[in-house]
Parts: C-alpha cells; structure tokens; sequence
C-alpha cells in the first residue's frame, strides 16, 4: 500500500492524507486529466474505491474540519457551530461558566478579555447585589465574544503528535473542545436526552469521550490521543477494564475502544471550555448512538432470572425505599469528594461506588441488582428454596442481587434453617458388637489364638 501511495504523491494535482485522496485541478481539463491519472495508476495497482465514499466534480469539499473551496481554505461551520448557536447565559452560574471559557480563551485569542468586559461586570453588579439585568449591551459583547472565538480557530494538523480532546459532562449536558499543537480546533457540545441524564455521573462522563470521539472521528480515529477529564474515578476503572464496570459503562467503553486513547484527570477549572459547553448547549441528538447502549442494558434484564413482575415490584420498592432514593439521587448527581460528607444512608455503598449506575429505575452494581430492604427476605427464601448449602446460596445471589451484608444474611438464614438443619451429614456411628461369650474359661480370645501355635 505504502507503495501505492509513493506512487501517488509524486503524480501532479494529487493531495493525500493518511487514506484520503484529493484529486484537483485549476481548471475541468487539468482537473479531469488528474483524475484519469490516478484512477488508472490506481486500478493497475488493484486499488479499489468505494463509490459511496467518493465525491467527484466540487468546487467545495470538507477535508479534516477545514472546507477546501476554489477560493482557499475556509473553516467547517460545523466546527463553531457548538459556539456560534450558544444561548445567551440565562443566569449568574451560566455566565460564571462562559467567563471562565473566555478567560481561558484569552491565552489564544488576542483581545477576548477585553471584549467581555460588559458580561464581567454584570457578574460584580450580581454578586454585590444580586441583580441579573442582561440588556443589549451583554447581548452585543456575547456576541463579539463569539465571533471572536470563530475567527482565531486553528487549524487542525492531521500529521501532528499532540492532539488532545478535553471533555466534560454538567447534569444537562456533553461538551468537547479539539485541540492541535496547543491551539483549539474546534468544539462540539450536546443536550442529555431524559434517559440520559438519569445516568451516573461516571457514566456522563464516559459518553462525553465516546461523543468527542464520534464528533471528531476523522481528527482522532487512528492516533494517539490524550482525553482530559475532570472526573478522577474514570481514569482508574477505564485502566481497570471493562469487567468491573456497570453494563452502561461497558458498552459505552466498547464504543471508544478503537480509539487510541490515554484518558487524564485534570481538575474542572482547567477545562473551561468543555465545561462551559456543557452548560450552555445545543440540542444536537444521536438516536441511534443512544439507542445502541441502551439496548445493551436492557438485555441484561431481559436476561436476569427474574420475573417481568418481581422486577417490577424491585423498582416500585426501590423508589420508595428511603436509602436507595437517596442512593438514586447521588448517583445522578455525583458524589461528593469525601466519604465523611457523603449522607450517612448510603455511607456503605462509598466503596463501590462507581460500580453503581442506574437503568429502568433500579440500582445495579455493576451488573447485579441492588434489592431494596423491604424485599431482603422473600428474596432470601427463594434463593435458598432448594436448601442448597452455603457456599452454593452464596454464590447463586452473588450472580444476580447485591446489598450490604447479604453473605452475612445468608449465613444466619441457613444457620436457622431447620430442613438444612435436619438434613446435615451427622458422622457416621458403627453399632456396637458384642463379642460372643465364651462357655468355658480360655475357650476364646489369647487362649485360642494360641492353641495354633501348638
Ligand atoms: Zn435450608
């Protein structure tokens, strides 16, 4: 192959880039000539093309996030879009977010701080007083804002060796900005769909990097990448493998999986603009990306040994169980740094926390299901229905349910089982046998025995 394109380079009106082709021409002659020329160095090569995959005939193609036009380079509008279409901050929090992106921003774009001056006081006048006055004034600067972001992108280098991704994922939303040689290339942001924003916070985490890498699959697919992340859990059970983690979270690392990536904690002040994004977003969709994991979870169930019914009742118990409500919450919220401030209801689960995710209303640890309090009983008798032993009941539940001191549960149930009880190998007694007695004094035993010897 690499022969081939040797080959290719050296021919005139010929562009190449890792496994795209650009054949061009200042003129339809010179442009069609080119084309023939490659296209029958090509076939006597046994080269062949997908036609779906070929454009003939632009004066405009989109190549690597750059639109190649007859008049130059210009910038792929699809690139700023996240950017150009942001909605205005609808309060002091969202403003604090674009502040943040902007100031960070400054290092790259000459003057931005300068021109955001209007929306840094309108945040001073808030915290001083409260008040939250957005008129045209902030209107104008947002917009100059923007604008200025869009004109200063760089452009992405395919050849280069630092390319990063930064990501973040707020309650409501994915953001990623695409970076090149330390200068941002271009930003992508997305609304979470209800389901999705019902997912643990590792799990948002998670389909922030799998969206980065679909939204910019041609910068990133096929070369190292470093992803920063301001969600430390995910860097340790990506390099832990896919077995520890909930099923969500295995199919979503699947996904990024032919991607070459090192995934990074930084902490969330030095990703402001995926942060920002984030927050302030556009409702971009991707039906069948989140069709694709769902699916994944919902096998699962179909696959637990358990009645649609009981599975059922699991959800209804589990919402109004007060511990696995407040498990719920901090699930999709976050949890929080330590474990001392973490509620004291859910304290147990700290640990294993990251383990835990949600799907259909019900709490998994990793892909166990996580039975409400009110159920530990009936659920305990029908484990042990057949009065398996020990070590047997044990291992059953530890392939399906999970919650705190369930081994410890088991043991004291089959301790008190009575049938178990009743049917326990007791150490096997040989009857007693008397020895005959004898009619005449020495008739048997020594005597006899040595009666032999004569
Ligand atoms: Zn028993």
């Amino acid at each position: 192959m690499e022969e081939i394109f040797a080959e290719l380079i050296e021919m005139a009106g010929l562009g190449l880039l890792i496994n795209d082709i650009v054949v061009h021409g200042a003129t339809d002659k010179e442009h069609d000539s080119n084309l023939e020329k490659t296209l029958q160095v090509t076939h006597e090569k046994g080269v062949h093309f997908n036609r779906e995959k070929c454009i003939f005939g632009k004066t405009e193609i989109p190549y690597f996030g750059h639109i190649l036009t007859s008049e130059g380079i210009k910038p792929d509008p699809n690139k700023i879009l996240a950017i150009h279409q942001m909605p205005k901050p609808k309060g002091p929090e969202e403003l604090q977010s674009l502040l943040g992106m902007v100031n960070y921003l400054g290092k790259y774009i000459p003057n931005l701080s300068t021109l955001n001056h209007p929306l840094r006081t309108l945040l001073k006048e808030h915290r001083t007083d409260g008040s939250f006055q957005w008129t045209s004034e902030h209107n104008k600067a947002f917009a100059n804002v923007k604008n200025s972001i869009c004109k200063n992108l760089k452009y992405f280098n395919p050849t280069s060796e630092d390319v990063v991704l930064k990501v973040d994922a707020s309650q409501h939303g994915l953001g990623a900005t695409l970076m090149c040689d330390g200068g941002i290339c271009a930003f992508a942001s997305r609304l979470l769909s209800s389901a999705e924003q019902k997912y643990s916070q590792i799990e948002k985490e998670a389909l922030a990097i799998a969206f980065a890498c679909k939204h910019f699959h041609q910068c990133v697919y096929g070369q190292p990448v470093k992803v920063l992340s301001n969600h430390k859990p995910l860097e340790s059970i990506l390099s832990q493998g896919i077995s520890v983690a909930p099923p969500r979270l295995q199919r979503l690392m699947l996904q990024i999986q032919p991607y070459n990536l090192s995934v990074e904690h930084v902490p969330g002040t030095s990703i402001p603009v995926a942060d920002a994004l984030s927050c302030l977003l556009l409702p971009e969709m991707d039906a069948e990306f989140k069709q694709e994991t769902e699916v994944f979870v919902h096998t699962l169930f179909k696959n637990v040994p358990m009645s649609d019914s009981r599975l059922l009742c699991i959800k209804s118990s589990t919402k109004s169980d007060p511990k696995l409500s407040s498990l719920t919450s901090t699930i999709i919220t976050g949890w929080p740094e330590t474990r001392s401030s973490c509620s004291e209801k859910i304290q147990k689960y700290w640990n294993t926390c990251h383990e835990l995710s949600i799907a259909n209303g019900i709490v998994l640890k990793g892909d166990k299901i996580i039975i409400p309090a009110t159920m530990h009983r009936e659920i305990l008798q029908q484990l042990h229905h057949s009065h398996m032993g020990m070590e047997k009941t044990k291992q059953w539940a530890r392939s399906i349910i999970y919650w705190p001191g369930i081994n410890r549960n088991i043991k004291e149930m089959i301790s008190q089982c009575i049938t178990c009880g009743c049917l326990q190998m007791q150490p096997w007694k040989h009857p007693l046998i008397n020895t005959e007695l004898p009619e005449y004094p020495w008739e048997l035993g020594l005597l006899k025995n040595l009666r032999k010897f004569d």
